[in-house]
């Protein structure tokens, strides 16, 4: 048998990353002979490891927090998606050498609710909690999908103001604080704050679900995220996390490294039953 196409996920912390697990078993599925490992580098040693991994005949990388920002300014390519949230998680290299950046984020993001939860976000009003990288990253593909209007609130107000003039071109979309949140709704909110990692919730004020609205967690864990349960309490239709998404970016990624798209669904339903019955 010949040996495998190496790919990896770079990042720092890196051990509990689930994408050597979802990549292995993508590659199980297709039949696609490759070996995805992972490796712990910081913001220092990101250059001389993407360019030892690279020379070392490595085909593809993922990098993860806090790496994004310098993947993007490492690869020589980048996909338009890559080149407006400035910030990449996937590279390829590409058959004349050059190493292309892509972040497939947004995508998997827009995947996992269009496809996998069936909820349409043209026409809607969305509330994107957060202006970090995670937002940057998905702001392009959610705007694609032409909603009413996209409201950006962040604690750092001068934040969700500068994003959105960024990608003012893109849709109806403006940058607030949480205290001009007053008195509206929304049909569908996202949490792209890291607030959920450490148990914590943004301050949001009431009624501010629109009836039959939608919460999106970006993160994810065993037990539901402090803003799913804030999403339950407010009586939500649906009150999701980030696990959908995580396992359709990095689906996007394998397709754009092995051209072949896998199927997601067993996964997520895989990995829904095994959060069940720990807890
Ligand atoms: P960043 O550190 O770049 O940004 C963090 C954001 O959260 C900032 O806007 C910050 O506001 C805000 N924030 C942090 N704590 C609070 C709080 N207590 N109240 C209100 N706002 C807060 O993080 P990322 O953008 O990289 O990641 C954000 C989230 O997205 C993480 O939970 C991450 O796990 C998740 N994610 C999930 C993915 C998936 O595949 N499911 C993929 C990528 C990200 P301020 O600017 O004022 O500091």
């Amino acid at each position: 048998m010949t040996k495998p196409e190496q790919y990896a996920v770079f990042g720092h912390p890196i051990k509990h990353s689930k994408s050597p697990l979802i990549h292995q078993q993508f590659a199980v599925q297709t039949r696609q002979n490759i070996e995805y490992t992972r490796q712990d580098v910081d913001a220092e040693q990101f250059v001389s490891a993407t360019r030892n991994f690279f020379a070392g005949g490595g085909h593809g990388l993922n990098c993860t927090v806090p790496l994004k920002e310098l993947a993007w300014k490492f690869a020589d390519d980048l996909t338009q998606r890559a080149s407006y949230s400035k910030a990449v998680n996937t590279l390829a290299r590409q058959a004349d050498g050059r190493i292309l950046g892509d972040n497939t984020d947004g995508i998997g993001l827009v995947t996992d609710l269009l496809s996998n939860h069936q909820i349409k976000l043209d026409n809607i009003n969305i509330l994107l909690l957060g202006a970090g990288g995670a937002s940057r990253g998905i702001l392009q593909p959610i705007l694609q999908q032409q909603p009413k209007r996209l409201v950006i609130v962040n604690r750092t107000v001068e934040k969700a103001v500068n994003l959105a003039t960024e990608f003012t071109e893109l849709g109806n979309l403006i940058g607030c604080g949480y205290n001009d949140l007053e008195h509206q709704s929304f049909d569908l909110i996202l949490n792209a704050t890291s607030a959920s990692l450490s148990g914590q919730l943004p301050p949001l004020p009431e009624k501010l679900l629109a009836n039959k609205g939608i919460c999106y967690d970006l993160a994810y864990g065993n037990e539901p995220t402090a803003f799913v349960r804030w999403g339950q309490q407010q009586g939500a239709a649906k009150s999701l996390d980030g696990l959908g998404m995580l396992v359709e970016q990095a689906a996007e990624a394998f397709y754009l490294w092995r051209g072949i798209r896998p199927e997601t669904q067993v996964m997520i339903e895989q990995f829904n039953t095994n959060r069940n019955q720990s807890n």
